[in-house]
């Protein structure tokens, strides 16, 4: 079952097209690396999957066409994590932060207190409970960010560039985490970057080059198409 159906979509800023009849379908429970250059169309791409920038009825979630009446229940199933800005934490600890959209549901306290040590031990964020978010490093933000996310329980989970500054031996960690949770609780992943090594934990790979797919398939078998990837200057992993 398609749990995100984009159809023929057109989107563009002032007269400048970023995409012209694009259609890609995602299908529920799996995790997808989204991959292109800078300028491929990626952010715009979530942007518009989160109803920031505004497209029609031309995109889907969970069968339900993205308009203005449907956004504030759609989002409440799915969790965004951008690059984080600095600005983006609002409270004192670590702890108070990953309560606090709980808090404002008025989830019960026992079962707020029961996920912060689930989700910050899965990423190994227990340590910084008691820290204020703004002396963590970037890397550590990002987890923040990241384990933010997760309390909500989304079904689809959206990650726009959202490791970049965690070193590589973390991410790996981080990726594996992701993928055993996908498996797990059956939440869809959908992972934008254009760093090709981190796609190698995705069940399928979709390369995007100026607004449109040039390359969709499963991982591994998809990296056969190097020259491909290689033509618009993403490395395929050295693994592979
Ligand atoms: P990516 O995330 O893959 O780097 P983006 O979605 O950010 O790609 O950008 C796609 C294209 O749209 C690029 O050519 C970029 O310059 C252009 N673009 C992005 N944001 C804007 C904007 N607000 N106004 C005009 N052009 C934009």
């Amino acid at each position: 079952m398609d749990i995100i159906n984009i159809s023929n979509l057109t989107f563009r800023y002032g007269k400048k097209f970023i995409y012209d009849n694009f259609n890609l379908t995602i299908e529920k429970g799996s995790f997808v690396t989204i991959a292109g250059p800078n300028g491929s169309g990626k952010t715009t791409l979530v942007k518009l999957l989160s109803g920031l920038l505004k497209s029609y009825n031309d995109i889907k979630v969970f069968d339900k066409p993205l308009t203005r009446k449907n956004l504030n229940e759609i989002r409440k199933e799915v969790g965004f994590v951008f690059d984080v800005p600095d600005n983006f934490f609002a409270c004192e600890t670590v702890e108070e932060e990953l309560a606090f959209s709980l808090e404002n549901m008025a989830v019960q306290p026992s079962t707020i207190k029961k996920k912060i040590n689930e989700i910050s031990r899965l990423l190994k964020l227990d340590v910084y409970l008691k820290r204020n978010p703004m002396e963590l490093s970037g890397g550590e933000k990002q987890k923040l960010a990241l384990a933010c996310a997760l309390m909500l329980e989304p079904r689809i989970l959206v990650l726009d560039e959202s490791l970049m500054m965690i070193d590589i031996n973390e991410k790996n960690e981080i990726l594996k985490i992701l993928k055993d949770y996908n498996q797990r609780k059956r939440v869809t992943i959908i992972y934008l970057t254009h760093d090709l090594n981190e796609s190698l934990y995705s069940d399928r790979l979709v390369v995007l080059n100026e607004g449109k797919i040039i390359l969709d398939g499963k991982v591994p078998f998809i990296f056969e198409e190097e020259a491909v990837m290689r033509k618009i200057g993403l490395e395929v992993p050295f693994i592979v």
